[in-house]
């Protein structure tokens, strides 16, 4: 099925992926996303109202309202998009609640979706630079490099076209002079990927100071892939 087909949400959400939310966990996920979004200010890795955070609930989504500061937000700002994308509620959906929209339509393995400012993920997009194998944990965002999505206007379709594209197979990819997007299962872990990725972003600017960082083969993040399907999960898995 082509993507295009796929721009919907579906009410088959594989649920051995993506727990089901019902009506008693909403509250709590609303909180949970004003957390995250603090969260990332607190640690860094954005500043100011810049960044969204988006999270599945049921066969819609969640999704931060758009230019408003985190702090004082309230769980009720947070603005519910249904599995046709339509909005509810008083406050305008992020402007970027096509690129969450579209994210969880085509990938039944994301439950959140978090987009940031990061300082140095954004200063490499600034350059049009993905981050390469520069170091093994770059894996972390699930391949051999973190790509970064050409550039187009922030909160239209063409970004989050470029997005999706850049995120194919990926956890996390960077935004051509704008930032980055990490997506994992759940909020916790999104919030988690993105400090990871930032710090990686960091690493890699810090060693192109000092010289031409060297490359690993694409053979040994296949083997470093491969040790990440059962690394930290608890024994049995290997
Ligand atoms: P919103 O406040 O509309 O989510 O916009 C912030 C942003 O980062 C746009 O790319
Ligand atoms: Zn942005």
């Amino acid at each position: 099925m082509s993507f295009v087909d796929r721009r919907r949400l579906r009410n088959d959400t594989n649920t051995d992926i993506i727990p089901p939310m019902t009506d008693r966990t909403e509250s709590a996920l609303r909180g949970k996303i004003i957390e995250t979004c603090l969260g990332m200010n607190r640690l860094g890795i954005n500043q100011g109202m810049a960044g969204n955070v988006g999270a599945r609930l049921g066969d819609g989504l969640l999704v931060t309202p758009s230019g408003l500061a985190y702090d004082g937000m309230k769980p009720s700002d947070i603005v519910f998009l249904d599995k046709d994308g339509r909005p509810a509620g008083k406050r305008k959906p992020s402007s970027e609640w096509r690129f969450h929209y579209d994210i969880l339509c085509a990938r039944d393995d994301v439950g959140a979706v978090l987009h940031a400012h990061a300082p140095y993920c954004t200063a490499l997009a600034c350059l049009g630079r993905e981050i390469p194998a520069f170091h093994y944990m770059v894996a972390v965002a699930g391949g051999d490099s973190i790509r970064c999505a050409p550039y187009a206007t922030f909160g239209g379709q063409e970004l989050s076209d470029n997005a999706l594209a850049a995120l194919d197979g990926r956890k996390a990819c960077l935004l051509a002079n704008h930032g980055m997007i990490c997506i994992d299962r759940d909020l916790d872990g999104v919030l988690a990927l993105a400090v990871e990725v930032e710090a990686l972003a960091r690493q890699y600017c810090q060693a192109l100071q000092l010289g031409e960082p060297v490359i690993l083969p694409a053979a040994e993040m296949r083997r470093v892939l491969e040790k990440f399907k059962t690394y930290g999960k608890p024994r049995g898995g290997e």
